[in-house]
This record gives structure tokens, C-alpha cells and sequence, in this order.
């Protein structure tokens, strides 16, 4: 059989996405060639069960799934260390997105990026952070004040109403400085784990947590990382699992992970570096069996 002519698989669906064989094909055994280029890409690597790697989910259209195997443990020290060191290879020196200047202008950024695309933060902030240049010109302002200028950004009465509160508690309690502890971040208005694990790994270089947004939140269940849906527990998974060493890293690979390749409707898992490692249920091609519960 001429390689090249073997589409990518959907493992999910079991069919082949908008190609079909050749009748004259039909009845031949097909071969992984697209496989056999990325196992020679990845040597030494195997499933979950130890075995050599193969196609499991089959270029014969049917996927093999399962629930969890018995004895496999997606936690295992040696599977979140190679899925570190592969986002490390790929995402190297990746930082967050949002644009900023200092510790107070990441917190206004990450209380605007709720719902919001980090791109259409960074068109408002310029011209907020001109308009009122510091934590306490935001202090003066009635949230009203500021509705106009984050409006864009989604929600904008509680996101107004959350800035103006978080300025004037950093005015009042801080002395017009960020702090930079958890439990103090805790007590400004808008802001909850994630953004404070924000502020503090990016802008402090402190890790006390692990970020965890939508993009977390949805890799780390397709990875079998955690099994929960709510964040605060996903951190504390990922907390235990993960050395806190790349508590940081970690948190901004995996976004630039879920925009560019694990993204939510269809993931492009024939490009990416964990396939082998993944085991998702969505997966829409895969060189290993897929685990029915691994899911967003
Ligand atoms: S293989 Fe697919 S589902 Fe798994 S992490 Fe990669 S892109 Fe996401």
C-alpha cells in the first residue's frame, strides 16, 4: 500500500474524517505509517502498559478504549516527569500573555481576562493604564467611572466594581503595593486563587500554587492528572504531582498547550508532543488506547 494514503484517524468516532479507502483497499490490512514515523521520532517510549507502542486505537477505524486499566497510574512520578519534560521541550521560556508593566497592572489584566480573551485585554489596557496611571488614581474612581473603559472585555459592571474595590483595599490595607502573599491577596476584592497565583508566579516569581483556568482545567482531566471539575481541587492535585519547581512553568505551557494544539472542540493530537502519553476520550487520533474517563 503506497504510503501517504492513510488519513488521520478519529479515534472517538471510530470513522476516518472525510476520506474514505479505495474499494480496491478495503479488504487490505492497513499499516500505521504515519505511526511508524512518530514512534522512530520518540524511541524508548511505551503504553501504559509497558508494551511497545503500537496504534491501539487502531487504523482499522474501531478505537480500543477502556475505563483506567488496573495497575496503570496516570500520576506515576515517571509519566508527570516525561509530560513536564515534553512541555518543556516545546514551550520553552513561555510566560503569560497578558500585557503588563508591574504587579498592580497583571492584577487589573487578570481581573479583565475573566471570560476575555487575553488579545482584547491587552487592546484595553494600554489605554486604561494611560487614562489612570496608578493604584490610586483607580482608588478615586466610582466603579461607574470605569465601565466605559472595560466594557469591552465582558461583565463589565463586576469587573469595574472588583478593580475599584482591589485599588482601594491596596491603598488602604497595602500601602498603594501589591502584597505578595497568598492570604493577603485573598483579601482584595476580585481576587481569588487563580488570579493571585497569577500575580504571584509571574510577577513575584513566587510559586505557592498552580494556576488553574479553563485551559488547566481541561488538559489536566484529558491527561488523567485529576479526576475533579473544580479548580481549587485541581490545584490541589496538581500541587501534590507536580514538583513545585515547575508550579509556574507548568501553568503557562499548558495555556499555550490549549490554544495551540489541546484545544477544547478538536484537539489536534496527530501534532502533539503528549500523544502517546494521552489517553483522552476526545482524542481525535491516537497511537495508544484511550481511557473512557479521561475526559474534559
Ligand atoms: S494528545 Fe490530543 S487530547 Fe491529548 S494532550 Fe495532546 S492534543 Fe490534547
Amino acid at each position: 500500500m503506497p504510503r501517504g494514503n492513510i488519513p488521520r484517524q478519529p479515534s472517538k468516532a471510530g470513522r476516518q474524517d472525510r476520506v474514505q479507502r479505495p474499494v480496491s483497499m478495503k479488504s487490505a490490512p492497513l499499516k500505521p505509517a504515519k505511526l511508524v514515523v512518530s514512534l522512530k521520532a520518540k524511541p524508548g517510549l511505551q503504553t501504559s502498559s509497558g508494551a511497545a507502542l503500537k496504534p491501539a486505537a487502531g487504523l482499522s477505524g474501531k478505537a480500543k478504549s477502556s475505563a483506567t486499566p488496573k495497575g496503570y497510574s496516570p500520576i506515576a512520578p515517571e509519566r508527570v516527569n516525561e509530560i513536564l519534560k515534553r512541555l518543556d521541550e516545546r514551550y520553552p521560556g513561555v510566560t503569560c500573555a497578558l500585557h503588563h508593566k508591574s504587579a498592580w497592572e497583571l492584577l487589573v489584566a487578570t481581573i479583565l481576562s475573566a471570560q476575555c480573551t487575553d488579545a482584547r485585554v491587552n487592546m484595553v489596557t494600554p489605554v486604561l493604564f494611560s487614562k489612570y496611571p496608578t493604584v490610586e488614581h483607580f482608588a478615586a474612581l466610582q466603579p461607574e467611572d470605569l465601565e466605559d473603559d472595560v466594557r469591552s472585555t465582558g461583565f463589565f459592571r463586576n469587573k469595574a466594581k472588583s478593580i475599584v474595590g482591589a485599588a482601594r483595599k491596596i491603598v488602604q490595607d497595602y500601602g498603594g503595593e501589591v502584597p505578595r502573599t497568598m492570604d493577603e491577596l485573598l483579601t482584595i476584592p476580585g481576587v481569588a486563587r487563580k488570579t493571585a497565583n497569577v500575580v504571584l508566579g509571574t510577577w513575584f516569581h513566587i510559586a505557592d500554587g498552580v494556576v488553574v483556568d479553563t485551559h488547566v482545567q481541561r488538559i489536566s482531566r484529558r491527561l488523567e492528572l485529576t479526576k475533579n471539575e473544580d479548580p481549587q481541587k485541581i490545584e490541589q492535585d496538581l500541587m501534590k504531582i507536580i514538583p513545585r519547581s515547575h508550579w509556574i512553568d507548568f501553568s503557562h505551557q499548558i495555556i499555550h498547550h490549549g490554544r495551540a494544539l489541546c484545544i477544547a472542540r478538536k484537539p489536534k493530537c496527530a501534532e502533539c508532543p503528549l500523544e502517546n502519553l494521552c489517553h483522552a476520550a476526545d482524542k481525535t487520533w491516537s497511537t495508544v488506547e484511550i481511557h473512557k474517563n479521561a475526559k474534559p
